[in-house]
């Protein structure tokens, strides 16, 4: 049962915008846990990002990121875009239609935050989003918001899976939420039908063949038997998501930061094949696309051309 802090803390989380907001006791993941992630990158899943394989400890023990860390506040943003791309023109994510989210979670969690010490005056915390070695899905779960998909996404019940997650680690206890254990994929299994590379596993993603990796973290070439597998995807991939009945609920996004510019919606494939690095700066200047650099979003419009693509 959540207190009246719960409660008060959920309360400024929705007001500031988030649609989900849960409590876990901040503690090491166990032993489970790390076995799934020792495994996924033993299989080399986690393909060129070294990174992944440092901070093993701090990835398994969050109360290693904030002195005295006691309760994490995990919290969901919706990314879903009020006005999706034609079919007909390059796609990008949905996740990196507008600014760089990185910015918008943490400054919404250190407004929640300052909030909390309205109510908790010696309270201290830290946010967080894919800024610090933290198993957020895992996390979102522990706080009761939802269900990790057959897609690896976190799935939350009547919403859907576009959501970006943030976290607050705090140093006073406040009351975990229990997690839905019953939760589950079912029957279905579309996404794993309908990822066009197969990089879908039991043992999470492998980036190696996922188009969301190939296009925005890879560097250099993407190989030969994926880049015919990208259709008209020319920054990152949401298939495994848009078939997923569960976002049959989700909403556009209220977060206005989120939305495409005009100027880059209008871009015809003549657009994107003649962008030059100084206008692809001016376009892109604190865009959540501007991490794969303008040589990676190029190497991935060049690709467009060669006329082997499949459609989906
Ligand atoms: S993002 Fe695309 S390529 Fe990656 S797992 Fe999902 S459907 Fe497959
Ligand atoms: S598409 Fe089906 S199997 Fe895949 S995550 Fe959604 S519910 Fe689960």
């Amino acid at each position: 049962m959540r207190g009246i802090t719960e409660h008060l803390i959920e309360e400024e989380a929705l007001r500031l915008g988030f649609s989900a907001c849960g409590f876990a006791k901040a503690e090491s993941v166990g032993e489970d846990m790390a076995c799934v992630l020792d495994r996924w990158t033993a299989n080399g899943y986690h393909a060129d990002m070294g990174y992944m394989e440092r901070n093993r400890h701090l990835r398994l023990d969050p109360t290693q990121l904030l002195p005295g860390c006691r309760t994490l506040i995990v919290v969901a943003l919706n990314y879903y875009p009020k006005q999706l791309l034609p079919r007909e023109n390059y796609q990008i994510a949905y996740y990196a239609y507008g600014k760089d989210y990185h910015r918008v979670v943490k400054d919404k969690l250190y407004q929640l935050l300052a909030y909390i010490k309205t109510i908790v005056p010696d309270v201290d915390g830290r946010a967080f989003c894919d800024t610090a070695p933290l198993l957020e899905r895992y996390w979102a779960v522990k706080a009761g918001l939802g269900f990790i998909g057959l897609n690896h996404q976190l799935i939350i019940p009547g919403k859907g899976s576009y959501f970006f997650l943030g976290v607050l680690a705090v140093d006073v206890a406040l009351q975990a939420d229990s997690h839905a254990r019953s939760l589950s994929c079912g029957n279905c299994k579309r996404c794993l039908i309908a990822c066009p590379t197969k990089a879908l596993t039991a043992e999470g993603i492998d980036c190696r063949r996922c188009l969301s990796y190939l296009t925005i973290e890879h560097r250099g070439p993407i190989p030969d038997e994926m880049a015919q597998k990208l259709g008209r995807r020319i920054y990152g991939c949401d298939t495994c998501q848009q078939v997923c009945p569960h976002n049959r609920y989700a909403q556009p996004t209220e977060e206005s930061t989120f939305e495409m510019s005009p100027e880059v919606a209008a871009m015809t494939p003549e657009d994107w094949h003649a962008l030059t690095p100084e206008h692809y700066k001016v376009l892109f200047k604190h865009s959540a696309m501007e991490r794969a650099g303008y040589e990676g979003l190029m190497r991935n419009v060049s690709l467009m051309d060669n006329g082997q693509q499949t459609t989906d």
